[in-house]
């Protein structure tokens, strides 16, 4: 049986989503930012995150191909689902579930830049430094953690455990 082992708590998510606000916010001042959610994982972050901004938002998102029922990536990065606003002279905030070796955000970053944004940042929930194998610039970061398979608040282990309104080490 798997083992949830408690990492943040739901209220130091919420404290981290306040912080993290109040940066963006003083980032963008009056402009308008365009969100683009990374699906699935994001959907909690982005939902607490955005109704904290008193910048303009709109919000977007994009499904990239996940580690489906592994706890490793393929290497293969490919795109389900893209945006639907033209960001061409946009703000653009990525907002990321967990960058780990960063492959995927560099991937998404080189893409939405031939797009031409007026400019491009990155948001992410966490963020685990000791994998990164690929440069992934990060703008905002709610936590960095270890080389730990974590669930919840979003993230999935097949699919399972995203509804968890805290984030929990997964151990077998
Ligand atoms: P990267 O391309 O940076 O190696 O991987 C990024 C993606 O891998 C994330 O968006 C997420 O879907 C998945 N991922 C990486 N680490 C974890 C983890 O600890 N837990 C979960 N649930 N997904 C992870």
């Amino acid at each position: 049986m798997p083992i949830l082992e408690p990492l943040f708590a739901a209220e130091a998510m919420q404290r981290r989503c306040d912080e993290l606000a109040r940066q963006i916010d003083e980032t963008y001042g009056n402009e308008t930012v365009v969100l683009i959610g990374v699906l699935k994982g994001s959907y909690q972050f982005l939902s607490d995150l955005s109704r904290r901004l008193h910048c303009g938002v709109e919000i977007d998102f994009v499904q990239l191909s996940s580690y489906g029922a592994e706890k490793s990536s393929s290497g293969v990065v490919q795109i389900r689902k893209d945006h639907d606003i033209n960001i061409e002279g946009r703000h653009v905030l990525v907002v990321e579930d967990i960058v780990d070796t960063g492959l995927t955000l560099a991937h998404l970053c080189e893409l939405l830049q031939t797009r031409r944004p007026a400019s491009l940042r990155v948001v992410a929930m966490l963020s685990k430094p000791a994998a990164r194998t690929h440069e992934a610039l990060l703008d905002f970061v709610g936590f960095e953690i270890g080389n730990e398979f974590v669930v919840g608040y979003g993230l999935d282990h097949a699919e399972s455990y995203r509804n968890l309104p805290y984030i929990a080490v997964l151990k077998d």
